[in-house]
């Protein structure tokens, strides 16, 4: 029986395996190898005591510094977590988990736009990440939908290695940094599409075209892509815990500042289950913060746990 299940592998995630494998807690993770968030920070240069680094890099040396202390690391999809008794039992694809304690740090997926042809082109032409989806749009006809500083990197991106980038935006008026606004202006093969929303993608087995509205006009138009990037901002994917704990309207969990997680539609906290990260309803997402609720979380989940009798010898977790 482990402690304590993680569920997610990000700085939040790592962070608590680290505390709570390092207390002797037997610490399973289980999340993605790599998410976007961590994928698309190429450059993490306000993470106090380390000048520079990518979000791949410090999330490696995280995972491999919580596997000294050994917690187990699993790269699989949690499906639906549920309790019996004193224990959680946390279905994966792959297969089942029993713990102790459970700490969610499920962090935040890109968002979707929600139209019903979406899902049939994601990956074949429909691109949630462009740092890593990118260069297979070199001198293609791409777009980008969005308004942000996502979007915007991305079309400054995608510029250098496109032929044609389309900016579309449902305003007329983009909201992020007005310097890089200011450089994909001089991008002369950046062209903006204001005042629109994607209606539908079409293709056959891959992506082709994108069908838009003018919001302003009605009118319609169709765009030939060979692949469209949707940066709409992130949302937490909390559905599978939405009969677990509290949400708040953004879907995100709802934490005190122990970390605690509360019972749905109410103020009464909820025993064994912790959560951590950018998936919570704390103000700031910032990899740091992550950090320091995940320890924070690792500590709450060990307090919990040591109330209950734990799995394994305390001394167990002092690392190699
Ligand atoms: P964001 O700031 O929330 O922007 C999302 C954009 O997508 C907005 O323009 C929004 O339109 C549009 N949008 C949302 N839902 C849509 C839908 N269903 N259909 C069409 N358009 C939709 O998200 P973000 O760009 O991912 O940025 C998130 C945060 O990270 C921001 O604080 C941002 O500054 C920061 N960030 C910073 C950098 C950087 O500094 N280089 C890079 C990336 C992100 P409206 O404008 O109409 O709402």
């Amino acid at each position: 029986m482990n402690d304590v299940v993680i569920i997610g592998a990000g700085p939040a995630g790592l962070s608590a395996a680290i505390y709570a494998s390092r207390r002797g807690m037997k610490t399973i993770v289980i999340g993605k190898k790599l998410s976007e968030q961590v994928v698309g920070a190429p450059q993490i240069k306000n993470y106090p005591g380390i000048e520079a680094i990518s979000g791949v890099e410090l999330v490696q040396k995280m995972e491999e510094q919580a596997r000294n202390f050994g917690a187990e690391i699993i790269y699989d999809e949690v499906l639906s977590i549920r309790k019996e008794g004193s224990e959680f039992f946390v279905a994966a694809k792959e297969k089942k988990y029993e713990g102790k304690s459970v700490i969610l740090a499920i962090g935040k997926g890109p968002k979707h736009l929600g139209i019903p042809s979406e899902e049939r082109f994601q990956g074949k032409g429909i691109f949630y990440c462009d740092i890593c989806d990118a260069p297979l749009m070199k001198n293609k006809v791409t777009a980008v939908v969005g308004g942000g500083d996502s979007a915007l990197d991305a079309a400054l991106y995608l510029s250098t290695l496109a032929k044609k980038v389309y900016l579309i935006h449902r305003r007329d008026k983009l909201r992020g940094c007005e310097t890089t606004v200011e450089k994909i202006k001089e991008k002369k093969n950046v062209e903006m599409v204001f005042d629109s929303v994607v209606e539908e993608f079409a293709g056959e087995k891959f992506l082709q075209s994108v069908k838009i509205k003018n919001v302003k006009t009605g009118g319609q138009k169709e765009l030939k892509v060979d692949g469209v990037f949707v940066e709409v901002g992130h949302e937490v994917k909390s559905d599978f815990v939405k009969d677990l704990v509290k949400l708040d309207e953004q879907k995100q969990i709802v934490v005190n500042q122990n970390c605690e997680t509360f019972y749905p539609n109410t103020e009464k906290t909820r025993p064994g289950i912790f959560a951590a990260g950018d998936a919570t309803s704390s103000v700031f997402k910032q990899i740091v913060i992550s950090s320091g609720e995940g320890a924070k979380a690792g500590l709450q989940a060990y307090s919990y746990v040591m109330k209950k009798g734990m799995t394994t010898d305390r001394s167990a977790g002092y690392g190699k």
